[in-house]
């Protein structure tokens, strides 16, 4: 749309969930991270100004629908579900979906979440691929149950408290939260890989076009790259 900055500059306004280390997160008063510098870089290969709007993460895809931001961009899978509501620029990175327990856990591998009487309690983020996963495949066939929580801290602190049994989300997010807490790890056995991307709406082919045409000129000269290696340490 258009929407102009201060300088006069087209706005690239990008919807996220600062609760996603290292993807995006809360640092004094600003939004940083990931998803944060690759937005900022496609802005200026587009001679745009980035504005980042942090919300819910199951506020994000409404957000584009509705016009109210131009991008998401937000460690987001991308699924066959949701682009029916969005559509996606190429990827940028990947995920997987890990299992994070308490040291002393009876869970050892991702199996056990899946094994009749099991009846686990599973924090995942409200409405992610971990979410959407665990209520199909654990709580809808009756291995265990999940828990919805707005924040994937939120449902590690249930965790570290004992009030639910592991959490399902990202792994570079749970390599953080593990970080951050004492007496967790995370389980080797992979849940699913994923393809990060940026969502715009459906019928922004040019806005998709460009975000694309940046894309690409960024991964060539390596700045992909460098931003994964200046959040994601080895
Ligand atoms: N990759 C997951 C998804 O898209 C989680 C993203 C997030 O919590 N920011 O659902």
């Amino acid at each position: 749309d258009s929407k102009s900055g201060g300088d006069g500059k087209q706005v690239l306004s990008m919807a996220t969930n600062a609760e996603f280390p290292p993807y995006e997160y809360v640092e004094g008063e600003d939004v940083v991270g990931i998803d944060v510098d690759i937005a900022q870089a496609i802005a200026d290969k587009l001679g745009m100004e980035l504005k980042v709007d942090n919300m819910n993460f199951d506020s994000i895809i409404p957000a584009i629908t509705s016009g109210k931001d131009a991008i998401g961009a937000a460690g987001m899978t991308v699924t066959d579900e949701r682009k029916k509501n969005v559509d996606f620029t190429d990827s940028y990175a990947t995920g997987v979906q890990v299992v994070i327990v308490r040291e002393d856990s009876k869970i050892t591998d991702v199996k056990d979440l899946t094994t009749k009487g099991a009846d686990n309690t599973i924090g995942v983020q409200l409405g992610t691929t971990g979410d959407i996963y665990c209520t199909s495949d654990i709580q809808d066939k009756g291995f265990g149950k999940v828990q919805q929580f707005n924040k994937g801290a939120d449902a590690v602190q249930a965790l570290v408290s004992g009030k639910i049994d592991c959490v399902v989300i990202d792994n570079q997010p749970a390599k953080e939260f593990v970080k951050a807490n004492k007496g967790l790890k995370i389980l080797d056995t992979e849940y699913v890989t994923e393809d990060y991307a940026i969502a715009v709406a459906k019928d922004n082919t040019e806005l998709k076009d460009k975000i694309n045409g940046a894309l690409n000129e960024l991964k060539a000269e390596g700045t992909i790259q460098k931003i994964l290696d200046k959040y994601i340490k080895a």
